[in-house]
């Protein structure tokens, strides 16, 4: 089973690449994972990756595609993959099209969860640490039995910036924006599901198994 899994920050998808490792035996390649793992194994294109990465640049597409197939031609991608977080663009897009044409593989759904953007805002600026002990609560999902202040060891509440909402709300956007051409893309290529990711985690995840057996969700 070949899957691209695409989904906004906030939406879950994390616990959904873990719940379809489990079901199909396939290993989640996450870029992030992708790229620390060919620097620290020292591949050629992982040095070539660090260098860009140290000089605080992008790394460019031809580095990170072939990075992609190294990854994608290990054993353990035998009987397919979860691929996360690639392509972020539509040069990325056509170039992965190209690398799986070379190496006969079949890329069998692409599955976005999406999630509305104002839940998306309360599920990320919901997070409180705490001062003292690094405690972390959620004020919806795990809320302090008082507010702002931790349960463990009285300390006080606070709010990270990257969890404020007009930083949420600015790194949506950009997602957003970034995304909506990939998913155009695959959609042309009868390729693309949508899942509604605002279900209870089992019911997302029926609804993307059932989706990768041809079933309409
Ligand atoms: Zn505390």
């Amino acid at each position: 089973m070949h899957i691209l899994l695409m989904g906004p920050p906030g939406a879950g998808k994390g616990t959904q690449a873990v719940k379809l490792v489990e079901a199909f035996n396939i290993p989640h390649i996450s870029t992030g994972d992708m790229f620390r793992a060919a620097v620290k194994e020292g591949t050629p294109l992982g040095k070539q990756a660090k260098e860009y990465m140290d000089a605080g640049q992008l790394v460019p597409d031809s580095v990170t595609i072939g990075i992609v197939k190294e990854r994608l031609t290990k054993p353990d991608c035998e009987r397919g993959f979860i691929l996360d977080g690639f392509p972020r663009t539509l040069d990325q897009a056509d170039a992965l099209d190209r690398t799986l044409c070379e190496l006969g593989i079949r890329l069998d759904r692409v599955i976005n969860i999406s999630v509305p953007a104002e839940e998306l805002v309360r599920r990320m600026t919901g997070r409180r640490i705490c001062r003292s002990c690094g405690a972390t609560y959620h004020i919806h999902f795990n809320p302090p039995a008082q507010a702002g202040i931790c349960d463990k060891c009285g300390g006080e509440l606070y709010q990270r910036a990257d969890d404020q909402e007009q930083t949420v709300t600015k790194r949506l956007a950009v997602y957003s924006a970034q995304t909506q051409p990939l998913i155009e893309y695959y959609q042309d290529k009868g390729l693309y599901t949508e899942i509604d990711g605002q279900q209870d985690i089992d019911k997302v995840f029926a609804d993307i198994v059932a989706s990768l057996r041809g079933e309409q969700v």
